[in-house]
């Protein structure tokens, strides 16, 4: 009789600083996760996302987390990860991907990633490691080309694939701009969500 192994569990990681989380995110993740029969991916919420740090103020990594939790409350399949807040300091992708291969030992790791992203990988701290312990998704993001896997494209030595969801024209820079401007975040992020960041007087001048 041939012997039943139980299937890999398989887990999706997207994250970002989600400053503050968006549509756009929730419709890669589902999306992901639905074409790729992940188990259920992880919003990780970057603690202090070395890329932008410097660059602008971000919000606290406490309230980011909360409003993202508060998105994803009752999608099924779809978590808020608080993995890198609860680490503290710089967050690398490379810490992250380490520690959830030791809390999910033999469980199968996707990397989801818009294709903005692709472009920077290289840079990414021990982008080696990463590279050996996950599969690569990358989803279509409007602004950005669609990224060639083949063997001359930019995520050649990765294992990776494409993943194409409904082009949301939205990002999180373009909605603390609209906050500043007293315009509405409402559709764009979830209701829930919503009502988190106006609770908690986050992107002030919205009301
Ligand atoms: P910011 O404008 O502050 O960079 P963002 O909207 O790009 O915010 P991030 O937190 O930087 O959001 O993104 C987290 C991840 O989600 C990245 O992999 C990014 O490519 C992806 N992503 C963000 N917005 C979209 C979108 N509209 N469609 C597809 N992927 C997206
Ligand atoms: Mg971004």
């Amino acid at each position: 009789m041939p012997v039943a192994y139980a299937a890999r569990v398989r887990i999706g990681l997207l994250g970002g600083t989600f400053d503050p989380i968006h549509v756009g995110h929730l419709v890669a993740a589902v999306n992901a996760r639905a074409a790729l029969g992940l188990d259920r991916v992880l919003m990780v919420v970057a603690n202090e996302p070395w890329q932008k740090v410097g660059e602008r103020p971000v919000t606290p990594a406490e309230d980011r987390l909360a409003v993202v939790r508060a998105a994803v409350a009752g999608t099924t399949g779809v978590e808020a990860s608080a993995i890198e807040v609860e680490r503290g300091g710089v967050s690398y992708t490379a810490d992250t991907v380490e520690e959830l291969r030791g809390r999910h030992a033999g469980a199968e790791l996707f990397l989801v990633v818009g294709a903005d992203v692709v472009a920077g990988l290289d840079t990414w701290e021990r982008v080696d490691a990463v590279r050996a312990a996950v599969t690569l998704v990358v989803v279509n993001r409007p602004g950005s080309r669609p990224v060639d896997l083949g063997p001359s494209g930019p995520v050649a030595t990765w294992r990776a694939v494409a993943i194409e969801i409904p082009a949301l024209e939205i990002s999180s820079t373009d909605l603390r701009e609209r906050a500043a401007g007293g315009r509405p975040l409402d559709y764009l992020v979830p209701d829930a969500a919503v009502r988190v960041i106006r609770e908690r007087g986050l992107y002030a001048a919205w009301r």
